[in-house]
């Protein structure tokens, strides 16, 4: 019996991992290594590894955690699991059950892309999510958003601090008050609908359902998602949805709805990044510790 099972080895799940093997406890961490930046060359904004590839940083992790005799970790996806606290059984897929205490979910999320053709290939390449990891190394360059919902206005409104900003508003027209502030930040619109997206040169191209062609250093969305893993679901953890983001619902200890059950990173929280996903596996990996001691927590 684990004192803890981490599911998901990536930023979030290895920070939780470290406190508990600091803390001198027995985990296990069963990881699939599909993380949701792996279309990306570099990371950025994460302090002392800004500009670093993002497969370097969850590997220099993940050897510093093997480092210490309490850690288990197993490359695999986990199927299934079940249980109440102290007692959680989790089934590795075509392996074997393991048994818990605790249990940490970091398994991410699953960016749900427009069937926009080219879009794919181009994911994490020259089309981003987040202009804070990407939008300052496209040089104040031609940049383009692409409407998957009335939320992306606020992304055309963020993006004319990184270069000028082309709204593809599509299907999703602002308001006319909307239009009037993206026109105060300098934002042009573009009504008529994205029929797909290239590679060109170092950026991307754009053809619009007219056979118009706009050359971009880069183009950015706010897709949906959903929790990577079944998981929370099979545990009965509740979730949350904002602006098409489903994520687990926690509290600020990082403790879902379900007693002995914490989840972190992308998965349990609005906002991703690796700095994010780092600080909240330090605090779900804490406090699943502390909930071994003391009672109530
Ligand atoms: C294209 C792109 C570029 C990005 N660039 C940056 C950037 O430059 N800087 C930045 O700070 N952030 C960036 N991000 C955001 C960043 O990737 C996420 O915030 C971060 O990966 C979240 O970490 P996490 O540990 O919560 O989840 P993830 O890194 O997605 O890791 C989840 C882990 O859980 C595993 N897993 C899932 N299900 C199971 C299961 N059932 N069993 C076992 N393992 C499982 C996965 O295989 C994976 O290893 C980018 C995102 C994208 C999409």
């Amino acid at each position: 019996m684990f004192d803890v099972i981490v599911a998901g080895g990536s930023y979030a799940g290895a920070a939780a991992a470290l406190q508990l093997a600091r803390g001198r406890r027995k985990v296990l961490v069963i990881d699939a290594g599909v993380r949701r930046n792996r279309f990306a060359h570099s990371s950025h904004g994460f302090l002392t590894r800004d500009g670093t590839p993002p497969d370097e940083i969850a590997g220099i992790a993940k050897a510093q955690l093997l480092a210490y005799p309490n850690v288990t970790w197993i490359e695999g996806d986990a199927a299934e699991a079940s249980g109440s606290n102290d007692d959680f059984t989790v089934a590795v897929r075509g392996g074997e059950s393991h048994g818990g205490r605790r249990l940490v979910l970091a398994t991410g999320i699953v960016d749900l892309l427009p069937d926009v053709p080219g879009l794919v290939e181009q994911w994490g390449l020259s089309a981003f999510h987040c202009p804070y990891c990407h939008g300052y190394e496209l040089d104040r360059g031609q940049i383009g958003v692409l409407a998957v919902g009335a939320h992306s206005f606020h992304q055309a409104m963020m993006l004319p601090d990184w270069g000028e900003t082309t709204y593809f508003a599509g299907g999703f027209a602002p308001t006319a008050e909307e239009s009037a502030q993206l026109a105060a930040r300098g934002a042009r619109i573009e009504a008529t609908p994205v029929a797909s997206v290239a590679a060109a040169g170092d950026g991307i191209a754009v053809t619009l359902a007219d056979g118009r062609e706009i050359r971009l250093a880069g183009l950015f969305l706010a897709p949906p998602t959903m929790p990577a893993s079944p998981l929370a679901e099979q545990l009965g953890c509740e979730t949350d949805e904002t602006m098409g983001h489903r994520f687990i619902r926690t509290d600020a200890m990082k403790a879902t709805s379900v007693a002995g059950v914490f989840a972190c990173g992308d998965t349990a929280r609005m906002g991703s990044s690796l700095a994010f996903a780092v600080a909240d596996g330090v605090m779900a990996g804490s406090a699943a510790h502390r909930s071994m001691i003391f009672a109530g927590h």
